[in-house]
């Protein structure tokens, strides 16, 4: 897609470093390095976010991800590692093509993801109704 920095790269248009790629997968170090190995699996096909992603193509996304975490583990020696996905400006996503963030995590390294705990909003009955409305769409 014109003016998408990530097609741009799949077309080798502008530089990336690429470690894997696939006819499906484009695999490529993040230009951020928010952690020593920060590393983004996209899609080569343009999709925007989760929502245009057909399981398929999220199929060939996530089987490449295990062995990746486990050579950046083996590259760098990083004792976790956050998987992450943003879609949509609200949810921080700046790159509008469907990408997944794996960030090797070291400890002491400033990144940070905490879920907050917001149970006092909540009770079971509410948590029941939040169920019921998922469900019913699903099964539909
Ligand atoms: P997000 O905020 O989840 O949309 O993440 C977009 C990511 O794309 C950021 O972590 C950027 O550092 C990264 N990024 C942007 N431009 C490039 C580029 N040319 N090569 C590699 N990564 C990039
Ligand atoms: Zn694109």
């Amino acid at each position: 897609m014109e003016n998408c920095i990530f097609c741009k790269i799949i077309a080798g248009d502008i530089p990336g470093h690429v470690l894997y790629e696939d006819d499906h997968v484009l695999v490529f170090l993040d230009i951020s390095q928010t952690t020593k190995g920060h590393t983004l699996v996209i899609p080569k096909l343009h999709r925007v976010d989760v929502f245009e992603m057909k399981p398929h193509e999220m199929e060939k996304i996530f089987s490449i991800v295990p062995k990746i975490a486990t050579i950046l583990k083996e590259a760098f020696g990083c004792t976790g590692l956050n998987v992450v996905n943003n879609n949509g400006e609200s949810a921080g996503q700046t790159v509008f093509h469907y990408h997944v963030h794996l960030i090797p995590r070291y400890g002491n390294d400033g990144f940070g993801i905490r879920f907050a705990n917001n149970m006092r909003n909540y009770d079971h009955a509410a948590l029941a109704e939040l169920r019921h409305h998922i469900v019913k769409s699903l099964e539909a």
